[in-house]
């Protein structure tokens, strides 16, 4: 375990600082900027006109403020100066940029004074964002920056830039559409962005550099290396404009946070501004490593506390945000977590919230301040539900099959995911108390593709098979209660060559591969219909658990298939009965009815709302590797 500073008398309760205005405040008569340094002797803070200067024009004496602050008013206009903080403990000084620092020079070098104003885009003050009623109307799409337009076969201009979702008309090499065209095209409701705030990993400078960005270094400015230049004009404005346009076409934009870890820990502005502080210690030097990236930020001190809510607030009304997904939430607090809901929803109850239940060590938090599946229960934060993606597809990365690809034993938890894993009865409950609190997927950035996990876990099944299996799994997701989540590219089944963990492993494996949607334009087509069913559909997107019990029933089964009815019109449905069947085996199944019904297939090797096919019968065959969905007037 790594050592670090704890400063005596950091954590003394005078030092909780509970005013909204630390950091930079901006405007063309004065700056005013305070700074959170506790057990600092004095601090000054340095001007520059440009980041590449070895002196500073101006420094000036900040003064002791209330609360551990410091501050200092600038008078006259000081858009566009540099900054660094020179913070006196007495036996050293440290050269620092503030935490809450909302601009900054390439490869936070510096820290910049930022007139926020020139960088709206046209129609700003009238951005709404996306509005979704319920988690449960959400279709969400997950995606990196840098893979979603760096492939030539893009068709867009901007690769690996914020600007590439702001372009229309792009098309792959067959004349198919990608980009914003393209989720468009598919339907999804949000666009969740894998990490975009500023992250150490890549040279801004260096377009060749690739990494997901897990690896925290300013929380509250945009990552330089997304932008066409990496000064905070261009990346503030070009993010900016990336939202906006998203908007315009009515789609959400959710951001993958990481407020568990940041990637330097002495060299970090949270320890040089406070030392020992923001980490959690054992023995008070110790760093514990519960995010297996060296330290864990201890979340719930109230400081960090405030920093995490301010940074987050800062996001929704700067950037206007949708909605976060929390990394590793598995190594916040459970207060930090209770609050984050209630002060975000308060500022805008539409926004979506969810995270990672688990971490990659166990937190150093005591048992009653951890979170874990369960405690979200009637609390409107969702979690990634694990045990229904295992149950669907088997292990993350090794050769454990599940429902789709041979393993039927997993049926009971393929039900419980289905009811949106609340306590529906006695054998199928899991952990939630309604529909909105679970993220229902079978893939995400980390560990294999679908894709990838169906060919390296039935290698020996035909193309044709796989892709069945493909879609049987995605079926389940986007025919269940619950938040459907998709991997960006499964829709034409996006590999990364059987690497599971790519976050360094570059373009070629990481990238949209666009040419891909013209191969398997079947199975895009198969994704967008299920998505427009589910859309169209409320008996899909119930939310109330009692609805749930009362409207969903299971059919009898005489083998491991799977099917149930959403009756009587559920949550005011225009379909009397629907019906959707799940078939993994590589045999015919039959569902009986105790009368004849007239059946509408709307699923069936295709999917959608158009009727493929009518019949009468008092029973259904489902195809084998396949789902059905049929409905009743
Ligand atoms: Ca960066």
């Amino acid at each position: 375990m790594d050592i670090i500073e704890l400063q005596e008398g950091v954590y003394r309760p005078e030092y909780i600082y509970h005013g909204e205005d630390l950091g930079v405040s901006y405007s063309k008569e004065k700056t005013i900027i305070k700074l959170w340094a506790p057990t600092a002797q004095n601090v000054e803070i340095e001007l520059y006109n440009y980041y590449k200067n070895d002196e500073p024009q101006e420094t000036c004496d900040m003064f002791k403020d209330i609360n551990g602050t410091w501050t200092v008013k600038l008078t006259g206009n000081y858009a566009d100066k540099y900054y660094l903080f020179a913070i006196n403990f007495g036996d050293r000084i440290e050269r620092t940029i503030d935490p809450y620092a909302k601009g900054l020079a390439p490869n936070s070098q510096m820290g910049l004074i930022v007139n926020l104003k020139k960088t709206n885009p046209k129609g700003w003050e009238k951005d709404e964002g996306k509005s979704t009623n319920s988690p449960v109307n959400a279709v969400i799409y997950e995606v990196h920056v840098r893979d979603f337009s760096m492939s030539a076969r893009s068709g867009l201009r901007n690769r690996g830039d914020y600007l590439a979702f702001t372009e229309q008309g792009s098309v792959n090499n067959q004349g198919l559409s990608t980009g914003l065209d393209h989720l468009k095209e598919l339907g999804i409701t949000h666009v969740h962005l894998l990490p975009v705030f500023d992250y150490a990993s890549v040279d801004e400078q260096n377009r060749y550099e690739y990494n997901w960005g897990y690896d925290p270094h300013f929380y509250n400015v945009p990552e330089g290396s997304y932008a066409n230049k990496p000064d905070s004009y261009h990346r503030i404005r070009e993010f900016k404009q990336m939202v906006k346009t998203l908007h315009d076409h009515d789609i959400g934009v959710i951001m993958d946070v990481v407020y568990n870890h940041t990637y330097y820990t002495k060299e970090s502005s949270f320890q040089k501004t406070a030392p020992g502080y923001f980490y959690r210690l054992i023995n008070n030097c110790y760093l514990t490593n519960g995010s297996g990236c060296g330290n864990e930020i201890a979340t719930e001190r109230p400081m960090v506390r405030k920093f995490i809510l301010d940074s987050l607030k800062y996001w929704v009304k700067e950037y206007h945000i949708d909605g976060f997904r929390f990394d590793l939430m598995g190594l916040m607090d459970k207060e930090t977590f209770f609050s984050i809901e209630k002060v975000l929803h308060n500022i805008n109850p539409n926004l979506l919230l969810y995270g990672e239940p688990w971490a990659a060590e166990p937190p150093n938090l005591e048992d009653y301040q951890k979170i874990y599946k369960g405690i979200q229960q009637d609390h409107k934060i969702g979690f990634f539900n694990d045990r229904f993606r295992d149950a669907i597809k088997g292990d993350t990365d090794g050769f454990v099959t599940g429902y789709i690809n041979g393993k039927y034993e997993t049926t009971n938890d393929i039900k419980r995911g289905t009811v949106g894993s609340i306590d529906y009865s006695f054998d199928i409950k899991d952990f939630t108390y309604k529909p909105e609190e679970t993220i229902n997927y079978v893939s995400a950035h980390d560990n294999l593709t679908l894709w990838d996990k169906i060919n390296k876990s039935v290698s020996s099944a035909s193309l044709k098979d796989r892709i069945k299996m493909n879609h049987l799994a995605q079926a389940i997701v986007l025919t269940s209660q619950g938040v459907p989540f998709i991997h960006g590219g499964e829709e034409f089944l996006r590999t990364k060559y059987g690497n599971h963990n790519s976050y360094n492993a570059g373009d070629h494996i990481n990238q949209i591969k666009w040419e891909r949607k013209t191969l398997y334009y079947d199975t895009f087509l198969y994704y967008k219909g299920l998505i427009k069913l589910r859309r169209e559909h409320p008996a899909f997107r119930m939310n109330d658990p009692h609805m749930i019990k009362e409207k969903m029933h299971f059919l009898d089964s005489v083998d491991a298939a799977i099917g149930f009815v959403l009756k009587d019109y559920a949550n005011g449905d225009e379909w009397k009965e629907i019906y959707v069947l799940y078939n993994p085996q590589h045999h015919w199944s039959r569902f009986w009815f105790n009368k004849q019904k007239k059946f509408n297939i709307v699923v069936n090797g295709k999917a959608g709302t158009d009727i493929l096919h009518s019949f009468k019968s008092d029973n259904i065959k489902v195809p084998p590797i396949s789902a059905m969905v049929l409905y009743v007037d």
